[in-house]
């Protein structure tokens, strides 16, 4: 034994048992897919049919309890788009009718008509109240490196049970981490004591008592927060106020007449018509300082302040991924959007959209550890470009990887439509009381959108 402190340590270590001399072979344990969301139930589709046994843990109370929060939002692209071609599979089998191809669906529609029905083929495999805390593997910390990848991995769920898994498929999403009101990223001074909505709340629906005749403060620059406004603009004696960071709403106006999309396009121009009208107050260069007596104060970066004072506040400045179950394992994050690095540079929204993403798979969202992926929107981080369509390549990549098929793994495409996934003739006629939401900041488009065929190596346009 050294004596060095660091060699005496060394030793030791390696006089312990290994797990995998004690445990089962991780081979023989079940895939764990961590999130019940349209990615995650695609991750399970694939996984039943290719015969890999698996367990879904759902945090919520019901599947998709994240898409249930904006059940009242119609999609923006239709059903063509929102369906997995495994999930698809398997619920035809069972006797399912495929809905009108071409229908944007509310938030509640994907979920009855679809992800509900999925999620009921897989029994007991879904697990609903089961809120993964940490993930790490059985007997190592991150540090330990000797024999890592064959030892299985270890899930704590909130309560204190343990599992075990061979891999992990998270799909967790970002829809209960949102950002902060707070200019700079942090949260605002006095943020955490007040009550902040959050996006999308259903102003016109369950949620209308909380809006009626209230000052509503909107703040963000996306479709989400679009969306939120112009369902205020219908309340009648609803003072509204919408701060955004920037000098000017242009990009959240998108391109009118002009617009690829005219659904957005019309939202954009309604918004506009509402701000000139004095029926919204527009705020610009408006950075959340502070908030305090109910008066929302910015301070921008010269230390000129505003402030507004309000009774509700909806926050709609976008969503970040939650890594602290992952602190355990070994991630090789881009630190700017927190998705997997390789991943990055192609989904950047300051030269993405969603419809310029190429196709990715396994090897793009790879971290060190070997046989942990975080797929679906988390794997994304901070980037809005997120489509389901791009997730649920993603997860048929990450099942072929882990079936050992490398070459389908590897073969990853993406078809969207000639104008893109998000373009439906049928939106103005189905465009609805709260109107679209993408849930995509800055997704408005100026531009007509080029024919696509998406592959690995080819981009393409669609939602901004
Ligand atoms: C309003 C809105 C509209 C959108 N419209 C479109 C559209 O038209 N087309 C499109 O392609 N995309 C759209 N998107 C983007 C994206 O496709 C959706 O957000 C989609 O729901 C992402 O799917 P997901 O499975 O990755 O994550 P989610 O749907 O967010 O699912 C994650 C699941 O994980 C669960 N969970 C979270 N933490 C834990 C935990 N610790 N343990 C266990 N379970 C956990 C959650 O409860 C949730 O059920 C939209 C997004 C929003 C917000």
């Amino acid at each position: 034994m050294s004596d060095s402190c660091c060699g005496t340590i060394a030793v030791e270590i390696e006089q312990f048992t290994t797990p995998q001399q004690t445990s089962p072979g991780a081979g023989d344990l079940p895939v764990v897919v961590i999130g019940a969301g349209p990615v995650g139930l695609a991750a399970a589709a694939h996984l039943a049919e290719r015969g890999i046994d698996f367990l879904l843990l759902e945090a919520g109370d019901r599947v998709a309890a994240s898409v249930a929060q904006w059940g009242h939002v119609r999609v923006f692209s239709p059903w063509k788009y929102n369906i997995d071609a495994a999930a698809r599979r398997l619920l035809k089998a069972d006797g399912w009718t495929a809905p009108d191809a071409d229908w944007l669906p509310v938030g509640a529609e994907l979920i009855d008509d679809y992800l509900a029905p999925l999620a009921k083929l897989f029994g007991d495999k879904v697990r609903l109240g089961a809120k993964v805390t940490a993930i790490s593997r059985l007997g190592y910390d991150r540090v330990r490196t000797a024999g890592r990848e064959g030892v299985p991995f270890l899930i704590r769920l909130e309560g204190g049970e343990e599992l075990r898994a061979r891999a992990v498929v998270d799909a967790s999403g970002t829809y209960t981490s949102p950002n902060v009101l707070g200019a700079s990223g942090l949260p605002a001074h006095g943020e955490d004591a007040v009550f902040v909505d959050h996006a999308l709340p259903d102003v016109l629906g369950a949620d209308r008592d909380r809006y009626e005749g209230k000052h509503t403060l909107v703040v963000g620059a996306g479709h989400s927060a679009a969306t939120t406004l112009l369902a205020l603009a219908e309340l009648e004696n609803t003072p509204i106020t919408w701060a955004i960071r920037g000098g000017s709403a242009g990009r959240t106006y998108g391109g009118g007449d002009a617009d690829a999309l005219p659904a957005r396009g019309a939202l954009g121009t309604r918004l506009r018509a509402h701000v000139g009208s004095g029926r919204i107050q527009l705020l610009t260069g408006f950075y959340v300082h502070r908030i305090e007596d109910g008066t929302v104060v910015s301070r921008d970066p010269s230390g000129r302040e505003q402030s507004v004072k309000a009774d509700r506040i909806v926050s709609a400045t976008g969503y970040r991924p939650d890594h602290s179950i992952t602190s355990e394992l070994r991630l090789d994050l881009d630190p700017i959007l927190g998705s997997p690095r390789r991943l990055a540079p192609l989904i950047d929204p300051n030269q993405h959209s969603c419809g310029t993403v190429p196709a990715h798979g396994v090897d793009d969202l790879a971290h060190p550890e070997p046989g942990y992926y975080a797929v679906g929107v988390k794997s994304y981080g901070r980037a809005p470009t997120f489509l389901m369509a791009t997730g649920y390549e993603q997860v048929r990549s990450v099942v072929a990887a882990l079936a050992g098929d490398w070459e389908a793994a590897r073969d990853v495409q993406l078809e969207l439509p000639e104008t893109g996934v998000c373009s439906s003739n049928l939106v103005e006629a189905q465009e609805q009381r709260v109107g679209l939401a993408t849930g995509i900041s800055g997704g408005l488009l100026s531009a007509p959108l080029p024919l696509v065929t998406v592959s690995a190596s080819s981009g393409g346009g669609c939602c901004g």
